[in-house]
């Protein structure tokens, strides 16, 4: 059992304490990662604010990046050393959806009660996401880790884990996007750029950005949009139309507002889909009209973490990136140190922020 230094939960809403707590070493399956870098994502937030529920107190955060500092007897093809990208996705390999090459939606629950983390006089510690890494150190069952290039910085690095797959796969993944189709991206946020980007990777024909701010426009085209739509107007959808000179074949809904999502299908061309990527608070509602769905051949499907297969994704996009063919560096607005994890937050908070990364000294 080792001490680290980690940012805890004790109640919703209220700041994170940075506090001692007990990591236990990595057993069977599990890999240990010092981490180098963690970005913010809103997912932490929300679940901070009690958004979604679970237990306290808890450790959150998801996105990060690190070096392999130990490893379990069971771990095969990671060593200590290795630089290696951490998700949440926690897949057990063997239930049907992991079976069928869905590991995002693996069925095997987790009880991150029960997790290698303990309070730092042994009490019950929650480790959110399967991952706890607003700390200096994870353990993590290998099938979250995937081992990149070293050329690639942390801070970079981090960001693919979350934001980055789960923008870049909804488009590339769930949407199936071919090359001179037409995308709407709705939100140009941390995941709304990724989906621009991976439009734009994916050959896309049009890419029209639709947010609430004329600079959040221009962001999005630095990342690949041809087109951009204030969603404060009245019907969006026909300036969006107008731009592709037709609907949309995928829609990709990036952020929680309900509005956004009761919009959406208005965008689409006849066979297109709506993809939703952005999680509402649990109990919100949306409504569509099922007439024109059915009369027009379309759809909605839901997209988790950009339905990747991290062992085969991660890796593209590190390569990618170090070609110059992926923003990362960009998408970075701040760095932060452990202890101004409060700061960072709020200013992920404020909206104007593409990604915060908190970095660690070592
Ligand atoms: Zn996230
Ligand atoms: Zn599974």
């Amino acid at each position: 059992m080792q001490m680290i230094k980690a940012a805890v939960a004790h109640e919703f809403g209220a700041p994170l304490v940075i506090e001692e707590v007990q990591l236990r070493a990595p057993e069977g399956s599990e890999v240990e990662v010092t981490l180098d870098a963690v970005a913010i994502c809103h997912s932490d937030i929300s679940y901070a604010e009690g958004a979604w529920g679970g237990t306290l107190p808890a450790v959150y955060g998801h996105e990060a990046a690190g070096r392999v500092s130990a490893v379990g007897a069971n771990v095969r093809g990671l060593e200590a050393g290795d630089s290696v990208v951490v998700t949440l996705i926690r897949a057990c390999g063997a239930c049907p959806s992991c079976a069928s090459g869905s590991p995002t939606v693996c069925e095997t629950p987790y009880d991150g009660d029960k997790g290698p983390l303990k309070t730092a006089d042994g009490g019950t510690l929650h480790q959110a996401m399967a991952s706890g890494a607003f700390a200096e150190k994870v353990v993590v069952e290998q099938s979250q880790v995937v081992k990149v290039s070293p050329d690639i910085p942390k801070e970079a690095a981090a960001l693919i884990a979350c934001g980055v797959i789960t923008g870049v796969g909804a488009v590339v993944n769930a949407a199936g996007l071919r090359a001179g189709q037409d995308v709407v991206v709705i939100g140009a946020g941390g995941v709304g750029l990724n989906a621009i980007q991976g439009a734009r990777i994916a050959g896309a024909r049009r890419i029209v950005a639709v947010d609430m701010s004329e600079e959040k426009l221009a962001v999005a085209r630095e990342f690949g949009a041809t087109d951009g739509v204030l969603a404060s107007g009245p019907k969006p959808w026909r300036a969006a139309q107008k731009a592709m000179g037709r609907g949309a074949d995928a829609v990709i809904v990036t952020v929680g507002a309900i509005p956004a999502y009761d919009a959406a299908p208005r965008y689409l061309a006849g066979g297109g889909k709506v993809i939703m990527v952005g999680m509402p608070h649990s109990g919100a509602m949306s409504s569509y009209e099922p007439v024109t769905m059915a009369f027009m051949g379309q759809g909605m499907v839901g997209s988790k973490m950009g339905d990747v297969v991290i062992q085969r994704d991660i890796p593209w996009m590190v390569d990618l990136y170090l070609q110059g063919r992926l923003k990362l560096d960009e998408l970075i607005s701040g760095r932060w140190s452990l202890e101004q994890i409060n700061e960072a937050i709020a200013d992920t908070k404020g909206g104007a922020a593409r990604r915060n990364v908190i970095l660690f000294d070592r």
